[in-house]
């Protein structure tokens, strides 16, 4: 049997942009694709050898060409409820409108939801995402699973869960459902399923008990498998932790030993600079989701000292319930800004910095190889976003890095490849029919609210 032979594409004449260990490098270059691997990477033109063996060659003139874009935290099933409940707290907005309307949600619905939500965050960019799923019903997991495979981004599932409250599961369905989805993601039988993988979601702390957070870590632990977990969102949620245990967020979780490098801790906005050493000593991950602190009044996460540290910190859009949109260009913007409005320090977040938040961290990655995230060289898998520059929004450009966090955003990127594979063409999605996919969520979220009873203008 002959082997399958791999196609090879050449990227030229583009603003090649890099944030590999944290240092922003651009260069004029090219870049060549074999398989699903970078191949070569160069400066000035690409040798004739590759442009004769290329089998596609993009001209990325007056473009940035980046690592993909890993949008760290989301909520797709919130893709059909944008819009629904402006202008609230977080508190009163998962109560009056978010929790019900998941309630409300059929696996079809989750599968359409999750589907739009995929497309909207590759149209702006994104090759990765992180899906802290609200939906524990394995039905809707799977149809989540199916959706992502379908539309062709990487995506780490962090199976949503709560024992406390009325909606809490019992700690021992929260571990077999866990089991199973280790199961399914394993299969050998779910090959278009390889781009996806697994990670605890504990959905708060105030929502778990200390029992089902040390044995559900321990679980994960156990299989290599990273936990995402909302922390210090908003104070009131703080002051519930304290009220019930005496503890802030970050020091529950290190006094459960649940904090260490494969924690990933969305929000941090109202810690502590002891709870920041507590981070820092642990190595957790923090995802930064500044668009949605702003919308739902939650504050400002303190970032610059969370990197004057030496945390890690990504960034993510959060759902499109409060956002409203998956646009991490413009959540980009937001970080660099909110963080100079909060200190008062024109410094605070510079492009470099906020670029790193992008593309220097893929969180449950399992197939680049060590250290190369965040960078564009040879051997690390294909994921590439290109961000058109040359329109009137952005133009003239005297740096790419400025240009990409304050002028661009999502309607800019051009083309993105995930693994090899071209998912955005020249501003088309390749993969599926975008306008049918529109209409069918239109109807799809209509007979949602329709069954939840919720009247829409
Ligand atoms: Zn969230």
């Amino acid at each position: 049997m002959m082997a399958e032979r791999n196609t090879i594409m050449l990227i030229v004449n583009g603003t090649l942009l890099t944030s590999a260990g944290g240092r922003l490098a651009t260069w004029p270059g090219w870049l060549a694709i074999e398989g699903d691997r970078i191949a070569a990477v160069g400066t000035g033109d690409a040798p004739a050898e590759w442009q004769t063996r290329a089998e596609r060659t993009i001209d990325a003139r007056h473009m940035a060409v980046l690592p993909g874009l890993t949008n760290a935290h989301t909520h797709l099933e919130q893709t059909f409820m944008r819009g629904l409940a402006d202008d609230r707290p977080l508190l009163r907005w998962l109560k009056e409108v978010i929790w019900p309307l998941q309630a409300a949600m059929t696996p079809e619905d989750m599968y359409l939801a999750a589907r739009l939500g995929l497309v909207e965050n590759l149209r702006c960019g994104a090759t990765r995402v992180i899906q802290h799923h609200k939906l524990p019903g394995r039905e809707h997991v799977a149809a989540t699973c199916r959706a992502a495979a379908e539309v062709g981004l990487r995506m780490t599932l962090a199976r949503g869960w709560i024992d406390l409250g009325p909606t809490g599961e019992p700690l021992d369905t929260i571990l077999s459902d866990l089991d199973w989805l280790d199961g399914l993601l394993h299969s050998p039988a779910c090959k278009p399923q390889a781009k996806i993988s697994l990670a605890s979601g504990p959905l708060a702390p105030w929502r778990c008990s200390d029992d089902a957070m040390r044995q559900v870590t321990a679980w994960a632990r156990d299989r290599g498998v990273p936990t995402h977990i909302h922390v210090a969102e908003a104070q009131d949620e703080v002051e519930m932790m304290l009220a019930r245990c005496g503890k802030r967020h970050i020091e529950w979780l290190a006094g459960l030993d649940c904090l260490g490098t494969d924690t990933q801790l969305v929000h941090a906005v109202h810690v502590t600079d002891a709870e920041l050493d507590l981070i820092t000593q642990s190595g957790a991950l923090v995802v930064h989701c500044p668009t949605s602190n702003m919308y739902l009044a939650s504050g400002a996460a303190p970032v610059r000292k969370m990197l004057d540290r030496g945390i890690p910190v990504a960034l993510g859009t959060d759902g499109p319930g409060s956002n409203n949109s998956q646009d991490l260009l413009e959540c980009a913007k937001i970080a660099a800004l909110l963080a100079k409005q909060a200190t008062g320090d024109a410094q605070a977040l510079l492009p470099a910095d906020v670029i790193h938040m992008m593309v220097g961290f893929a969180p449950g990655a399992s197939d680049a190889p060590a250290g190369v995230s965040g960078a564009l060289m040879a051997g690390a898998p294909a994921d590439i976003t290109i961000v058109n520059l040359n329109n009137v929004r952005c133009q003239p450009v005297y740096s790419a890095a400025s240009a990409l966090v304050y002028n661009a955003c999502g309607t800019d990127v051009h083309t993105v490849i995930v693994a090899g594979e071209i998912l955005v063409d020249a501003g088309q999605v390749t993969v599926l029919d975008e306008a049918g996919l529109i209409e069918q969520c239109r109807l799809a979220a209509a007979a949602l609210m329709k069954r939840a009873g919720i009247q829409c203008d």
